[in-house]
């Protein structure tokens, strides 16, 4: 049975530290994101994306409020259950990529199978390095490939395992406009013909005007949202933000 809701998020807190000097990095999110969704998350640096992906994807716990993905509560699981749940459920593609370099390219796309303990289907590692326009490259190992090429692979890793989210955290931070289009358009194509879900991290008005819905956060906390997004709208949110923001005294 498909869960109503790839990601939910109720009353999520996170604070780093405490007393005076505690940091409110989140201060009560609440969401649902449906499956087969595109969401970016965007904010000004220090409003909390990073460490919203990081407890949205299990990688941090919240101080309080609960985390669903695909209808099960991960709050308060145990770390190793976490791990295989995070293995076997969860994508991950990130600005640096984090492919091994010692592996092929099919090696580091079988690689998710592998650690979650299974043989990995030869067929499904062909599949999604073909999905991703890689197949002549499969013996290759990443030294030898462009950025544009290397994202793909890990693109290629974070599907093989059918999961019910990807999470992406600036997965065109480090690529030129051209590639990071190309990037953009296989993770719409995940959504769009593979019914993947995908919630990515990204700064950029144009990354992010390739999802269905843009969240905007500021200071820890879910301050608006987009849908049918395009670049100029998502550009003069943020500014918006950030002007409002100037006008907020550094002791409130
Ligand atoms: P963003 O990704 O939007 O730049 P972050 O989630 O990285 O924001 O950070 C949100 C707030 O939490 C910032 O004030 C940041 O300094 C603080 N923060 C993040 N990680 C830590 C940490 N490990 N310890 C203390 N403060 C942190």
């Amino acid at each position: 049975m498909q869960a109503d809701w790839a990601v939910e998020l109720h009353g999520v807190h996170r604070r780093y530290g405490r007393g005076r000097t505690a940091v409110h990095a989140l201060r009560g999110i609440d969401l649902t994101l449906a499956p087969r969704s595109f969401t970016a998350v965007m904010g000004p640096s220090g409003s909390g994306k990073s460490t919203f992906l990081q407890c949205a994807a299990g990688l941090d716990r919240p101080t309080s409020g609960t985390v669903r993905l695909a209808g099960t509560e991960i709050t308060g699981m145990k770390e190793n259950k976490l791990t295989a749940l995070r293995r076997t459920r969860l994508g991950f593609v990130f600005q640096a990529f984090n492919l091994l370099p010692s592996l092929t390219v099919e090696q580091n796309v079988a690689l998710p199978t592998r650690l979650a303990g299974h043989r990995p289907d030869r067929r499904r590692t062909a599949d999604v390095l073909a999905q991703v326009g890689l197949t002549d490259k499969a013996r290759r190992r990443p030294g030898h490939l462009s950025g544009g090429q290397q994202q793909r692979v890990a693109i290629a890793r974070a599907l093989v395992t059918r999961p019910d989210v990807v999470f992406a955290d600036e997965p065109t931070g480090a690529l030129d406009t051209t590639t990071a289009a190309e990037i953009l358009g296989l993770l719409r194509r995940a959504v769009d013909e593979q019914g993947a879900t995908v919630v990515m991290v990204t700064h950029d008005p144009t990354a992010a005007a390739w999802a269905d819905r843009v969240l905007f956060l500021a200071d820890g906390e879910l301050v608006d949202h987009l849908d049918h997004p395009t670049p100029d709208r998502i550009a003069a949110c943020m500014t918006t933000l950030t002007a409002r923001r100037a006008h907020v005294p550094a002791a409130a």
